[in-house]
């Protein structure tokens, strides 16, 4: 037995498509086969059934209609599957065989640009990372929106995972060398979709990317770069089938051009989703987006993972928010025609798609007639931003005309039926809707003409598909019906269907000039498409100042509602906020509940601060505002606080919180350890770095003395970076008498009684005391074990000095059983070190240790000489 044609139609197509499933279009159905229906059947709750294939057993198969394709194609996109969609290529009327198909499309997660599934206040980005001798070039695009981006930087992998962090891509491609070299390592960072293409793909036959850019200068483009961008071209265009119009032109970046966050410190700052749930609720983005547009949205969202560093664009940028904070009635306006305006982007790339609608069309002319508006708005403004927008905004007169004679204002949705083109745009359409028109008075009056001649009042005429328009009597007035007038055509159980010659011209008048309308208007529509096609460079360009002008003018709603102030900004590392706020924080708890705070971080006398305090006072929101402060301000948005002048910063790093990577091997500890290493290797002097509790994943004494050589590595070497450090360790305070720009503050609490107040001030100084014991009663430990903890920590304390074996009497009547630990009364508990560690005695230890280790015999006497010097230095030190 063999395959049927069919099947083998079905197999030679499969070859080359075998990383997706593919959609086989037979009649009205799209089927799927073999493996490709196994899988779909279980993702989409399809009926798995079997079709006859020529092979002894049943291929497997299940199926969907057609015209409810979109949904499912969208629900395997969102699992991670590629799809694609082959067709019947030719007339089955025409077709001598088996009907020809092919594949016309594959939609991928990077590629996909169904607007009624992908987020609109998102973009999807596709990337190609392309690796060659300790190189990189990266490439990513959103095909919806046509924006395509490129940068290389040189043996850097965490450059790569920060890229990822930055986009969030639905899909990668990477060429084979990358895969031998880095797959193990990127998959740590990515787990989406991957695709691995051979060298050539990415090397050699640049047709595509030349025929993508080539109304662009792309002579003086780096031939590293070239290679990533002409794979992705390559891939989209494979996957597209065509050439998507709205890609025009590369954008280049550098890294340094924009503030560097590494994804940990992007999840701990809750930039665009909460730690937790992972929402957008509880985010930074959550506060600021007040945009009214769609481009808006992803824009802001793309100005937070892109905070600027330098001060002339930061500034700019605050500039024309100052404006518009100072012109409320201005702001409003804006605002407010700013919210007539549709994702002009989107429609772009339905354009360059080749599936937009009228409706489509008709949402860019409303949007497009609001543009000289907001021209006229901007006018009134003096920030250099207003006035480059206004130069560049682009009010695309000959467009917006286009459309206002050709579109009805309320077309039909689709583009084959009909009901798009208006009266007085096109001559034969006018003609034909006119014979269309006239075919049918005529009719109508027929009607009226035949009751009269007839003189049967219920005679009616009506139409149907099969038998075209007929003349309707009844059976009781059959008799009435005058000799020879009709030629019947249908009898049903209680009336006669007739028609007359002259009924069947009008009727082919009327339905063929139907069809020829459906067919005029269709290609006019076409026509129309294709010439705002022509112009979409030119709407992109309006479309990114209307995102901007979005952004910026709810940076201005947001601060008056918010309080919010300009911040000033310099470039010499000094940081003073005063009244600092959380901008989430603020938010979440009652109005007017949150407790400002100051900052003072500089490279000199607080250049690292120790900061101390009982757990929930309010650490880590503090070291968070901070951070966020600093972002807002970066990204040119007004702060919260009363004053703020921003020392810019290259990079936030954050160790905040147990970041587990169980999935990925490692321990909390090991994740911390690999967090803090990658701070105190990529940090600069214009960082800003957190850590919070840095230690505390191992023994206190192991703990105590990483903390310690971390603030050591801060603040004592060449490199010193502007630096929070939340600790527990209350030792690390005395770290502020020996190491100049070192500085403690705490967060004060109040002792009421048994219990304690928060009163989220920091104030400079250390805490003396953890109050571990009353937090926990706080967050409602039960009261025994509660007042166990404080028998046993008043023993502790008691007994702590002593380095002799300490009992701990126990003559309460609790039964002291907790997660498993039983308390045993009398027991004895170890202890063979006092609890306060003796710093002193650590730094003499290591000082002993660091001469003992002198190999005298192998240095020259210049060596020689400066060690000695710096032992001296370090001795003078510990006395
Ligand atoms: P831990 O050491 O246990 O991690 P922490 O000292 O870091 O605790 P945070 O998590 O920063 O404490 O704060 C705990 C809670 O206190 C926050 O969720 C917030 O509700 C509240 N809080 C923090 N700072 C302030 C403030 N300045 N004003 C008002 N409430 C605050």
């Amino acid at each position: 037995m063999g395959l049927t044609p069919m099947m083998q139609q079905y197999f030679e197509i499969k070859e080359n498509y075998k990383d997706c499933i593919l959609f086989f279009r037979l009649g009205d159905f799209y089927e799927m086969f073999f493996q490709d229906a196994e899988i779909a059947s279980k993702e989409l709750e399809l009926v798995l059934t079997g079709r006859d294939c020529g092979l002894e057993n049943r291929a497997p198969m299940c199926g969907i209609p057609y015209h409810a394709s979109s949904n499912y194609i969208g629900r395997l996109i969102t699992k991670g599957y590629k799809v694609a969609i082959c067709e019947q290529v030719e007339d089955p009327a025409l077709a001598k065989g088996i009907v020809k198909r092919d594949v016309i499309k594959v939609i991928t997660p990077g590629t996909f640009n169904d607007t009624a599934f992908i987020d609109d206040s998102k973009n999807n980005y596709i990337m190609a990372l392309y690796f060659n001798n300790n190189e990189f070039a990266l490439s990513s695009s959103d095909i919806s929106t046509g924006e395509f981006k490129c940068t290389k930087f040189s043996n850097n992998f965490a450059l790569v995972q920060d890229e990822i962090a930055k986009f969030k891509p639905s899909e990668i491609i990477i060429n084979k060398l990358f895969e031998e070299n880095l797959r193990s390592k990127l998959t740590e960072a990515y787990q989406g979709l991957f695709t691995v293409k051979e060298e050539e793909y990415f090397s050699e036959d640049f047709t595509d990317f030349d025929n993508q850019f080539k109304n662009t200068e792309t002579n003086e483009l780096n031939s590293f770069i070239k290679v990533s961008a002409n794979g992705l071209i390559k891939y989209i265009n494979e996957t597209q089938k065509i050439t998507l119009s709205n890609i025009t032109s590369i954008e280049i970046y550098e890294i340094e051009d924009y503030m560097t966050l590494d994804s940990s410190s992007r999840r701990n700052l809750e930039l665009t989703e909460s730690l937790r749930e992972k929402n957008k609720r509880g985010s930074l983005l959550w506060v600021l987006d007040k945009t009214k547009t769609a481009m808006g949205s992803r824009t802001l969202r793309r100005f937070i993972e892109e905070p600027l560093i330098n001060k002339n664009r930061i500034e700019n940028r605050l500039q024309a928010v100052h404006e518009l904070t100072d012109s409320i009635s201005m702001l409003e306006e804006l605002r407010e025609a700013l919210d007539s305006i549709y994702d002009i982007e989107r429609i772009i790339g339905k354009i360059s798609n080749r599936n937009v609608t009228p409706k489509d069309l008709i949402s860019l002319k409303l949007s497009l007639n609001k543009v000289p508006e907001i021209k006229d708005i901007i006018s009134n403004f003096d920030a250099l931003l207003f006035k480059e927008y206004y130069m560049k905004i682009d009010e695309l007169k000959d467009i917006k005309e286009l459309l206002e004679k050709a579109i009805l204002d309320d077309p039909s949705l689709t583009i084959k039926e009909g009901g798009i083109i208006k009266d007085g745009y096109d001559e034969e359409i006018d003609r034909l809707k006119n014979a269309k028109l006239r075919g049918k008075e005529w009719i109508a009056s027929l009607e009226n003409n035949e009751r009269e001649v007839t003189g049967i009042k219920s005679l009616k005429v009506g139409y149907n598909k099969v038998f075209g328009y007929y003349i309707e009597i009844s059976k009781a007035n059959f008799s009435s019906i005058p000799e020879g007038r009709y030629i019947r055509k249908q009898t049903l159980s209680n009336a006669e269907r007739f028609i007359t010659d002259e009924l069947k011209k009008i009727e082919d008048d009327i339905l063929g000039a139907e069809d020829k309308l459906v067919n005029l208007e269709y290609q006019a529509f076409c026509d129309i498409r294709d010439k705002v096609d022509l112009s979409i460079e030119r709407l992109k360009i309006t479309a990114r100042i209307i995102s901007e002008l979005d952004v910026l003018s709810t940076f201005g709603k947001i601060s008056l509602e918010n309080n919010y102030v300009k911040p000033s900004l310099n470039e010499k590392g000094i940081t003073n906020i005063i009244e600092g706020r959380h901008p989430v924080v603020e938010k979440v708890i009652p109005s007017g509940e949150f407790i400002s705070n100051d900052t003072k971080l500089n490279s000199e006398d607080n250049q690292l601060l120790i900061i101390t305090g009982p757990n929930m006072a309010g650490k880590s929101t503090y070291m968070r505002q901070v951070a966020l402060i600093t972002l807002m301000a970066q990204v040119g948005c007004f702060v919260p606080a009363k004053e703020a002048n921003i020392g810019i910063c290259d990079k936030i790093f954050t160790r905040i919180g147990a970041s587990d990577d169980l999935a990925g091997g490692k321990s909390t500890f090991m994740v911390e350890m690999w967090e803090v290493s990658n701070i105190l290797k990529n940090t600069t002097s214009n960082s800003l770095v957190l850590l919070d509790e840095v230690g505390r994943g191992t023994s206190t004494y192991d703990g105590l003395s990483i903390a310690w050589a971390v603030i050591e590595h801060l603040s004592k070497g060449n490199i010193k970076p502007r630096t929070l450090f939340a600790t527990h360790y209350h030792e690390l305070t005395q770290l502020e008498d020996k190491i100049s720009g070192v500085k403690n503050y705490s967060v004060a609490v109040k002792e009421l009684q048994d219990n304690i107040i928060f009163l989220r001030k920091i104030i400079p100084g250390g805490a003396d005391q953890s109050y571990g014991i009353e937090v926990a009663k706080l967050a409602g430990l039960p009261k025994n074990v509660i007042e166990r903890a404080k028998e046993i920590l008043l023993n502790l304390e008691s007994n702590m000095k002593s380095k002799e074996e300490i009992s701990i009497s126990s003559n309460s009547e609790v039964t002291n059983k907790t997660a498993n630990h039983e308390v045993k009364p009398k027991e004895k508990i170890k202890k063979t070190e006092t609890m306060q560690l003796d710093f002193t005695a650590i730094e003499k230890d290591s000082f002993i240790n660091e001469v003992a280790s002198l190999d005298v015999l192998n240095m020259t006497p210049m060596d020689a000489m400066n060690r000695l010097y710096k032992l001296i230095k370090d001795a003078k030190e510990i006395l």
